[in-house]
């Protein structure tokens, strides 16, 4: 079977949930038994999103093969659990990346590059490349941004040429628009709709499909109205209402039929209904909670919800795992400090410390720390967070006063967290930090291993610093272990004080792997440690 092809945009308004639904179609279609994989296509410059800052763009999101990727991507993996790679996650400053390069290097023959032909099939030919590798049935293509944006455009130009290059029943498009509710009508308005298609067909491109994000449910009448005014077939417009989670989504999209639909076109017959067994054993536990923690999350993005997204994720996954309800509180560590810690982290049942770039903020992240030793709070420090750990230790427990990273301060006496020594020579800021999966030796006796329960683990990257191992004799000997260690570089990749109830720090993300069916082992046990601390209270 040729691969197929399915191909997502957006209209009328930003963050309607293009990621959530692309993921929940594929996770029915790879419930039915079909091999699925999701690629997101980013309209910006930048090559990726590695170089920008959280507030701007939510979380990076880093692959198994250490790509800088959008936090969509994290959304893909968690739905089919399946790793992406970086072919998943291209941009247009890739795709100029390469043309530039290829003309700079004389492969046009003397031809005048332009965007069409040159640039849209570069475009084209990155959107089939993984439907090319054999290894996926169905492909489904993100469109990010929004119809009608100037910087969309080629990529719209490109769905539209595979529309017309493909067989029609290798390739479906779906757009995704919202249908607003005016309180002061009590009515539903499917003009926005129809205006986002037209632009969309003024391009070029036929949706076959569209789903309309919607806080009340569509009348039969509304649905006929969308799809004679937006040309496509009745029963080919479907809604997609507000859900209590984005786990619930692929269930009403099942409600909705939009995976029968896409089958229906690619001709795919016989296939068995979705098994969501398992999908639904995790939404039957996150929905009915049997206990509730408090847990202070850490970090200096907390305006934003989206730059701590995989972290939340992880609370979601584990707290359903212990069937326990997880609020988790935002504390702002620029404003945290030794006068006003207690007041603001004395409540909380654990505490973890975000990772994070530069200064700011960084001296709460040590109080808060401190405060978790020190009161036995159940604590969890990832990245920056295990850097401070080593930081406020070395600095409270051995006396070293001066002690931090040479990311701060390059030129301290106490140097606990410095710059790796491949990283000295960089200068070129993007796709350069130690990113990716490495795996990671953990010693027998150590809460680490209790948690992972093998020797041998291997967890994904994104750092520059690292625990200066110069200071390990003396740190282990004051009572801090360094109980996980690259096996072939001995990189000290988990910190923890076996005096302490629970206390690790992690110089690896472990939320990046974390997914609603296979929860990240470290996150479920920091719940654990959280409900026991609540119970002790
Ligand atoms: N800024 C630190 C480093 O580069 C930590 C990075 C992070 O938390 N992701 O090592």
């Amino acid at each position: 079977m040729n691969s197929k092809y399915v191909f997502v945009s957006g209209g009328v308004a930003s963050s309607l949930g293009k990621g959530i639904i692309s993921a929940s179609l594929a996770k029915l279609l790879q419930a039915r038994g079909l091999r699925v994989t999701i690629q997101k296509f980013d309209p910006y410059i930048n090559v990726d999103p590695g170089t920008l800052n959280p507030y701007e763009h939510g979380e990076c999101y880093v692959t198994e093969d250490g790509a800088e990727t959008d936090l969509d991507l994290g959304h893909y993996e968690r739905f089919l659990g399946v790793h992406t790679s970086k072919a998943n996650n291209v941009t247009t400053g890739k795709i100029y990346n390469t043309v530039i390069s290829k003309e700079r290097e004389g492969a046009y023959l003397g031809k005048t590059v332009q965007i069409v032909p040159h640039i849209t099939d570069e475009i084209k030919r990155r959107m089939m490349l993984l439907g090319k590798s054999g290894d996926y049935d169905v492909v489904i293509t993100e469109i990010g941004g929004t119809v009608g944006d100037m910087e969309s455009q080629p990529f719209v130009e490109a769905v539209r040429q595979l529309q017309w290059e493909l067989p029609e029943e290798d390739c479906v498009t779906i757009h995704l628009t919202l249908v607003p509710y005016l309180s002061a009508a009590k009515e539903l308005k499917t003009k926005p709709t129809q205006h986002s298609v037209q632009m969309l067909q003024s391009s070029g491109v036929q949706p076959d499909i569209i789903v309309c994000r919607t806080e009340h449910p569509l009348t039969p009448e509304l649905r006929r109205k969308v799809a004679l005014f937006c040309n496509v077939k009745p029963g080919h417009v479907i809604q997609s209402i507000d859900a209590p989670s984005i786990y619930s989504v692929p269930l009403t999209m099942k409600e909705e039929k939009l995976d029968q639909l896409v089958l229906d076109h690619f001709g795919l017959k016989g296939l068995p209904e979705p098994d969501l067994r398992e999908w639904n054993m995790f939404l039957d536990k996150l929905f009915n909670p049997k206990r509730t923690v408090d847990i202070a999350l850490v970090g200096k993005y907390v305006e934003l919800q989206d730059a701590y997204k995989s972290i939340l994720e992880s609370f979601v996954h584990a707290g359903a795992a212990n069937e326990c309800k997880v609020n988790v509180h935002s504390i702002h560590s620029e404003f945290l400090d030794q006068a006003n810690v207690g007041e603001k982290l004395g409540d909380m049942d654990a505490i973890l410390v975000a990772p994070g770039f530069g200064e700011r903020g960084l001296e709460g992240k040590v109080v808060a720390i401190r405060y978790a030793r020190e009161h036995n709070v159940p604590f969890f420090g990832i990245c920056l967070g295990m850097q401070m750990c080593v930081v406020e230790f070395a600095r409270n427990v051995l006396g070293l006063k001066d002690a931090i990273s040479t990311e701060v301060n390059p030129s301290t006496a106490n140097p606990v967290i410095d710059l790796m020594e491949d990283q000295k020579s960089t200068t070129i800021k993007g796709g350069t930090m130690r990113l990716g999966a490495y795996k990671c030796r953990l010693e027998k006796d150590s809460l680490a291993y209790r948690i992972y329960g093998s020797e041998l683990i291997s967890e994904r990257h994104r750092h520059r610093y690292e625990f200066n191992n110069d200071y390990l004799q003396m740190i282990e000997e004051a009572g801090m272990k360094a109980s996980g260690k690259n096996p072939d570089t001995g990189l000290v990749e988990i910190v923890e004080i076996p005096g302490h109830p629970f206390f690790i720090g992690a110089q690896f993300h472990p939320e990046l792997k974390s997914t609603p069916e296979r929860p990240q082992p470290i996150f479920v046990a920091f719940v654990k440690a959280a409900m026991e601390y609540n119970a002790k209270k």
